[in-house]
Formats: C-alpha cells, sequence, structure tokens
C-alpha cells in the first residue's frame, strides 16, 4: 500500500494522517528538519518565516506576469501622455503671458517645466524597465516538463508561461487537515487541469538539495489537496535567470518528505511534553549552519520555548547562537568554517 498519493490523488490510508491534537507543522519546519533535526525543531517551535518567502522589499514593478507587464506599460504611458500635454499647454501659453507682459507667470511656468520634465523622465526610465522586462519574458524558451517523467528536468519560468501555463499568486498559506501541514508556495501555475507549485531559492546551484526537495514534495501536497488537481511535479526557480528544475512528485522524491512530516511531528509532540531525548545532528552541517553562528549576546534577540524567550548560552566570548541556547550547547561553526577554508 502506498502511504503517499500518486499523481495528485490521495492515498486511502497514510502514516501521514494527524489526529486533531496532533501538531500543526509549516512546510519550512519539515524542510529545516531534513537538513537537521534540531533545525526543523527549533523552526516548528519559533514559527519562523521561510526565508525564501520574504520578497525584496525594493523594485515594485512587476516581473513575472505578462498581463501585470502590459498593465503596468498602459498605465505608465497614461501618466507620460499627461505630462506631455502638461508641458505643451505651459509652452503653448507662454508666449501670450509675454505679450500680456505677465512676468510671474514666466516664473510659474519655468518652474512647472521643470518638475514636469523631471517626472516625464521617471516615468520613461520605468517604461525602459518594463519593456526590458517584457521582451525577456517573450523571449523564454522551455520544454513543457514531461508529466510522465520521474527524472527531474531544467526548465524556465518565462518559457512556462510561453507554454501557455498561467500564473496565480498565493495569498494565504494552503492547509492539509489530515495532514496538519501548511505552507505558501511562492506561486501555482496552472494549465487544463495541472496545478504546479513554484517556489524559488535565493542562490543558483546546480542541483536542488535534499530539503528543497523535501520542500517541494509537500507543496506538491498541498496543491493537489486544497486544488483537488493534478500535480504530478512542481517546480524550483534557482538564481537570477528564473531557471530551475522540474521535480517529479513520485514515490522516490516523496519519501524523505513524509519521512521529515512523521519524524518531526514526533520531535514537536516530546518537545511541547518535555521529555524529547538528545535530537541528533551532524557536526559537518553546524560549519555554515545559520541557526550555529555566534553573535553578541547584548543584541538581544532571543528564541523561543513554550511563548518565553530563552536565555543565551554564551560561551567564553559572551556569544551565543540560537541552536546554542536551545540545546544548551556551543555548535562548532567557526572551528569548522576555518578547516573548511
Ligand atoms: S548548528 Fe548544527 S545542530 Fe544546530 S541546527 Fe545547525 S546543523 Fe543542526
Amino acid at each position: 500500500m502506498s502511504d503517499g498519493f500518486d499523481g495528485g490523488r490521495p492515498a486511502r490510508v497514510s502514516r501521514m494522517k494527524a489526529t486533531p491534537s496532533e501538531p500543526w507543522l509549516s512546510v519550512h519546519a519539515v524542510a529545516e528538519y531534513t537538513f537537521c533535526p534540531r533545525a526543523g525543531l527549533l523552526a516548528y517551535e519559533n514559527k519562523r518565516a521561510d526565508p525564501d518567502d520574504t520578497p525584496p522589499a525594493f523594485d515594485t514593478l512587476p516581473r513575472f506576469e505578462i498581463q501585470a507587464i502590459e498593465a503596468e506599460l498602459a498605465r505608465n504611458y497614461q501618466r507620460l501622455m499627461r505630462w506631455l500635454w502638461s508641458v505643451l499647454v505651459i509652452a503653448a501659453s507662454s508666449p501670450i503671458a509675454v505679450y500680456l507682459r505677465q512676468y510671474w507667470y514666466l516664473v510659474l511656468a519655468g518652474v512647472a517645466l521643470v518638475y514636469l520634465t523631471h517626472q516625464s523622465l521617471s516615468v520613461l526610465m520605468v517604461l525602459q524597465e518594463l519593456l526590458r522586462r517584457r521582451k525577456t519574458l517573450l523571449d523564454g524558451r522551455c520544454e513543457e516538463p514531461d508529466p510522465y517523467s520521474e527524472i527531474m528536468q531544467p526548465t524556465n519560468w518565462f518559457g512556462l508561461l510561453n507554454l501557455g501555463f498561467e500564473s496565480r499568486d498565493v495569498k494565504d498559506a494552503l492547509r492539509d487537515n489530515d495532514w496538519n501541514l501548511e505552507g505558501k508556495p511562492w506561486r501555482i501555475l496552472q494549465k487544463g487541469s495541472l496545478c504546479i507549485p513554484v517556489f524559488r531559492t535565493r542562490s543558483s546551484q546546480e542541483a536542488p538539495r535534499e530539503p528543497q526537495i523535501v520542500k517541494i514534495m509537500a507543496y506538491c501536497r498541498l496543491s493537489s489537496v486544497v486544488f483537488g488537481s493534478e500535480c504530478p511535479y512542481g517546480i524550483i526557480l534557482t538564481g537570477e535567470d528564473y531557471s530551475g528544475f522540474v521535480v517529479p512528485n513520485c514515490e522516490r522524491f516523496r519519501t524523505d518528505f513524509h519521512n521529515s512530516l512523521v519524524s518531526l511531528r514526533h520531535l514537536a509532540q516530546a518537545a511541547e511534553h518535555r521529555n524529547e531525548s538528545t535530537v541528533t545532528y551532524d557536526s559537518r552541517k553546524c560549519s555554515r549552519c545559520p541557526l550555529g553562528q555566534p553573535r553578541s549576546a547584548l543584541l538581544g534577540q532571543r528564541i523561543v520555548r513554550f511563548g518565553a524567550p530563552l536565555p543565551p548560552f554564551k560561551n567564553d566570548d559572551g556569544q551565543h547562537s540560537d541552536c546554542g541556547d536551545r540545546f544548551e550547547w556551543e555548535p562548532p561553526y567557526r572551528q569548522s568554517f576555518g578547516q573548511d577554508n
């Protein structure tokens, strides 16, 4: 009997099914658990947002959907026309002011022209950027992902849009009431009966890492449950050019997700009853883990447990780390980092 679902169809019984009293887990915490059980527990207890979810605060112009770019282009063309008409009216009325010796009007007209020119140039720069983005989007090409393949395939966001996939923003977290799992993919791509979750990573890489595969499998589960559509694969975008990988939603890739979900649920329950035994870890992963990175205890940032901040577990230099505070130890962050380099 399968313990998952096949091609988006939920299985009849699964070990991932949760009772209402069992904890809700985020996709981020489950993915973190795959990297390190301690990281998973920290993400669960602190309800931290997924860093991949955080969009850049600057740049409010659309980039990812052609309809949004076209709408913004139209809006800015209208703005430009308004500014140019104003310039024309002021320029045309100035000779009349000279004729009537109304020199105060010329002073006001000069100030207005400077302002309008500045505004027009700003709009022109926005238009230039939007046209560049539209060209990038329209030039994007990739193969249509094979929904029956069980190997990863390369892909490209803009190519997928040009193949007819429609991008849908996800406002609220998707929730699976059977598995007590929730999470919010970056976008959902829809085409026919397909409903494909997508998330972006911050760094370019040659292949997805294990926690990222777990994360996209979790989003496939949520998408198929919430939207009731076929979800034969998920997409991980990496790097600046919005290329990435199609990850098949097959048993081979789902197993780690299922294992992490069940294990983290047990660990979270044990931790809530204060009877978790030693939480395992692999010290080789600590060398660059941000949760083990020491920082000054004076900075005042604290992780929480049972809703209250934990006291810092300081080393001899008066520094502490999130993982160190929670598990009362000193992760080998600096030592390993130095050896690796
Ligand atoms: S510092 Fe080490 S033990 Fe702690 S969360 Fe990171 S990898 Fe795991």
